[in-house]
């Protein structure tokens, strides 16, 4: 049963109170100590455990990169030397020469038809792990 932190008004004192999800907001509480109605809940800092798929839907999203412009093949190997740090794996050697040969000025489109297997061919600079 999960605990609801409340603050007594009458008593002024803080006080957790158990209900069960059903009986939340429909049954009233009444303050442990002093028997008062007046309860403030208070409500706690969430902090959102964010799980490794999120984490990794983020790195993701070009979005998530700041300015990224895609025509700059150095800051496409910058954000892909990144990315493969963030990964923290080990990356496919083709990863490597991609981002040497972007890091080189090469345009990316050139690299993505030389190495077919990184892409679907369709002039797009994704590129897949
Ligand atoms: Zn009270």
């Amino acid at each position: 049963m999960p605990t609801y932190e409340y603050r007594c008004l009458d008593c002024s004192k803080r006080v957790s109170i158990y209900q069960s999800y059903e009986d939340y907001g429909v049954i009233p509480v009444q303050c442990p100590l002093c028997g008062g109605d007046n309860l403030q809940r208070l409500i706690s800092r969430v902090r959102f455990a964010r799980s490794e798929e999120s984490r990794l839907e983020d790195l993701a999203d070009p979005g998530n990169w700041g300015d990224i412009d895609e025509e700059d093949p150095r800051a496409l190997a910058r954000m892909m030397r990144k990315m493969g740090e963030e990964l923290g794996e080990e990356m496919p050697p083709e990863f490597d020469e991609v981002v040497e040969r972007l890091e080189a000025g090469e345009d990316p489109e050139q690299i993505e038809k030389s190495l077919p297997e990184l892409g679907d061919g369709g002039g797009e600079t994704d590129f897949e792990i």
